[in-house]
């Protein structure tokens, strides 16, 4: 086997295109390997093994429409690296979704794995659609010939979905329910993140709120902001956002303004989040909510606040709006919302950024637990799951924040040399097959 103990300079890279694209996600996740690799000197075949996803599916497959006629629909599956254990990933459904968004979340999955050093590999699937354009029984159709499609990679034993933007219980139900009618028995191992009545886990709906909540209240504390009364804005009030919210608002601290897709909410006094969450409910989005002034979503990200949460898409905050970001504190709530450029300014301003591979990670860490029930047919209460949840959390951020301070470097390098280091370690240790 060809594992040297070297740096690689200049890593080999069998994936071109799109290197040019200041905010394109792969290489941005590929410039931030390449960074950690320097500070902990990376092997450089490791790097290179690293640096691109080890299995790529696209299927292209009709669905039939209510209207009548089929339309066709393009969907990924990525599976970045299974050195630690299975791949496990979330299922995004989004119209701009791509390949190379795919693959960016697939390896940053593998290093939030390798950081909560849970035994996965990272991997993510994704359909080019907008699921509010879709009839219940369009994306039902839809998502039973994608897990059809996709049939050949998924598994308990190999890759494990889970939600993610746009998709839901019900739909890791459908996924289930496909894998399982194809095999000829119930298999619920196959995906997590699913409705508790057929073997999801009590705890996992808010699990990734719950964890940016317990990352928010760590942060503040290392910060030496006050919990109490501490301002704080969500962008993206889907299902992370709100009950990083709903958490937020109950542990003391002032959510001030929140949005959607449509656009935000304001007020300097505070929202009653339990008010935001019934209004959206009835409307299907925060935006008419009375008791706030309306604001867009590039002006919510500027407000002046303690603590900025984007819990919606990547590339949120960049070079050309970070300089006006007034946040003394960013929780990356979603997946690579801020870009290195971005944090560079930040960073020289002062600004804590908690990167996504840690603040996001409670819905990976419930998801591993109903893995593990599933597996066992063995289930535990919604208190065993969150104190287990939070006993992971606050032990993984005091490590990235120890970390931070022996390597005097930025949490998301701290972190990066945590996770990537275990998968290094894995994938040495395994070596190369044949
Ligand atoms: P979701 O679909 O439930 O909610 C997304 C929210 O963002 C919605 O309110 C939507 O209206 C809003 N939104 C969409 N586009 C927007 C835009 N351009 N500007 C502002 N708001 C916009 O998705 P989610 O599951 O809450 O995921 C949100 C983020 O968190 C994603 O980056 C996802 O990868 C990440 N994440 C999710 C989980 C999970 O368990 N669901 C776990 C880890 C990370």
């Amino acid at each position: 086997m060809a594992l040297h103990n070297e740096t690689a300079a200049q890593p080999t890279d069998p994936i071109e295109g799109n290197v040019e694209e200041e905010e394109d996600s792969f290489h941005i996740a590929q410039q931030q390997l390449d960074r950690v690799a320097g500070i902990i000197h990376l092997d450089a075949n490791v790097h290179d093994v690293l640096r691109v996803p080890k299995r790529e599916l696209t299927v292209n497959f009709p669905v039939t429409m209510d209207t009548g006629g089929t339309k066709m629909f393009t969907g990924f599956r990525v599976q970045h690296n299974t050195a630690r254990g299975p791949c496990k990933g979330g299922l995004r459904y989004h119209p701009q979704t791509s390949l190379n968004e795919v693959r960016a979340l697939a390896m940053w999955m593998t290093w939030k794995c390798g950081l909560m050093n849970i035994p996965f590999g990272g991997s993510k699937g994704g359909v080019i659609c907008d699921p509010a354009q879709l009839t219940v029984h369009e994306l039902e159709d839809l998502t039973r010939r994608y897990t059809t499609e996709i049939n050949v990679l998924i598994g308990p034993g190999s890759d494990i979905p889970a939600p993610d933007m746009g998709t839901n219980p019900q739909i890791m139900a459908w996924i289930m329910d496909t894998y399982s009618m194809h095999l000829g028995h119930s298999v619920p191992a196959v995906v997590t993140g699913k409705p508790v009545e057929i073997g999801g886990s009590e705890g996992r709906a808010d699990a990734t709120g719950l964890g940016v909540a317990i990352i928010i209240r760590e942060t503040c504390a290392k910060a030496h902001v006050p919990l109490q009364g501490a301002r704080v804005v969500v962008q993206g009030y889907g299902n992370v956002g709100e009950a990083t919210s709903c958490f937020i608002d109950q542990q003391g601290a002032t959510v001030v303004a929140v949005s959607d897709v449509h656009g935000g909410i304001y007020n300097h006094k505070g929202l009653d989040i339990s008010a935001v969450s019934k209004h959206l409910r009835e409307t299907g989005s925060v935006t008419s909510y009375p008791l706030a002034d309306p604001v867009t979503n590039k002006e919510l990200l500027l407000l002046d606040c303690d603590v900025l949460v984007p819990a919606a898409l990547q590339n949120q905050i960049t070079k050309n709006n970070a300089s006006d970001v007034k946040a003394r504190i960013v929780i990356e709530a979603a997946n690579g919302p801020v870009t290195p450029a971005a944090e560079e300014i930040l960073s020289d301003k002062g600004t804590v950024i908690v990167p996504d591979i840690l603040a996001n990670a409670g819905g990976v860490i419930v998801s591993y637990f109903e893995w593990v029930q599933d597996l066992q047919a063995f289930f535990w209460s919604e208190n065993e799951v969150n104190n287990k949840l939070e006993g992971i959390m606050v032990r993984t951020f005091e490590q990235v924040w120890a970390k931070h301070m022996q390597l005097k470097t930025d949490l998301r390098m701290a972190a990066y040399a945590l996770g990537v280091g275990r998968v290094a370690q894995a994938t040495s240790i395994r070596g190369i097959y044949p």
